[in-house]
């Protein structure tokens, strides 16, 4: 239902919660993040964001961190089905908006080769996908993991080998990107980031970025690269 996503110089777990605060208009039914400091952690809950605040660890440190609030399509509203989901090693963690409509011959294919899923959604083979990729790169591995997929997804991709970036895709469901004073934000709509800032890239259907601190840059699943720009929009002050 709602993405949101950090980097730069702040902590970003409190930063992705308010944000999400900004996307509970939206309507949704749980609500998790993901941050990388010295490792990976997620934190997700069924219930109100105000609910995940309460229980994320106060050592959750990290300036890079993904954010989502859930509208279950796939799986009751439980935590386990809550996003960010990540890998069996704990390496890889997604946010996923849409619906994945060959979700079940792949947590097939998954369950056969050995991997245990620990969800009932569509939305976690993101992040088994993504580990199992042998490219070199994270944007590698994420467009050899949209290869297998079918379906509609925003997507954000935070890897602990990775940690100065996020991946975003954009396949009808939308993303942009946010662009602010050495720090970057990423969110499916435009009310999460407002407060941060006014200066945003609408990804295309197709496209994905790659966000660090101190930019982003866009490209297609062939990893050609798109010239898509960031632009200042215009926003009611007082909305
Ligand atoms: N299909 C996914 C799920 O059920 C994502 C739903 C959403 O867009 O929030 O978990």
């Amino acid at each position: 239902c709602g993405i949101v996503g950090y980097v730069g110089g702040q902590q970003a777990a409190p930063l992705l919660v308010e944000a999400l605060t900004r996307l509970e208009h939206r309507g949704y039914d749980s609500a998790g993040v993901a941050v990388v400091g010295s490792r990976l952690q997620v934190t997700k809950r069924a219930g109100r964001v105000r609910d995940l605040a309460a229980a994320l660890p106060k050592r959750m440190a990290g300036r890079i961190g993904i954010g989502h609030t859930r509208w279950a399509t796939h799986g009751p509203a439980n935590d386990a089905n809550a996003h960010p989901h990540t890998d069996a090693t704990g390496t890889v963690a997604v946010v996923h908006n849409g619906i994945v409509d060959n979700a079940a011959a792949l947590r097939q294919r998954l369950t056969d080769q050995g991997v245990a899923l620990a969800s009932d959604t569509d939305s976690e083979v993101f992040a088994h996908l993504i580990a199992l990729s042998d490219a070199d790169t994270l944007e590698g591995k994420v467009v050899d993991a949209l290869a297998s997929i079918e379906g509609t997804y925003g997507l954000a991709v935070l890897h602990a080998g990775f940690p100065d970036r996020i991946v975003v895709a954009r396949n009808g469901s939308p993303l942009l990107v946010g662009v602010g004073e050495k720090e970057m934000f990423v969110a499916s709509d435009l009310a999460a980031l407002v407060r941060h800032t006014t200066t945003v890239a609408h990804l295309e259907d197709g496209e994905l970025a790659t966000v660090t601190a101190s930019g982003f840059r866009t490209f297609r699943r062939d990893l050609t690269r798109t010239e898509t720009q960031a632009r200042q929009v215009d926003v009611d002050p007082s909305a």
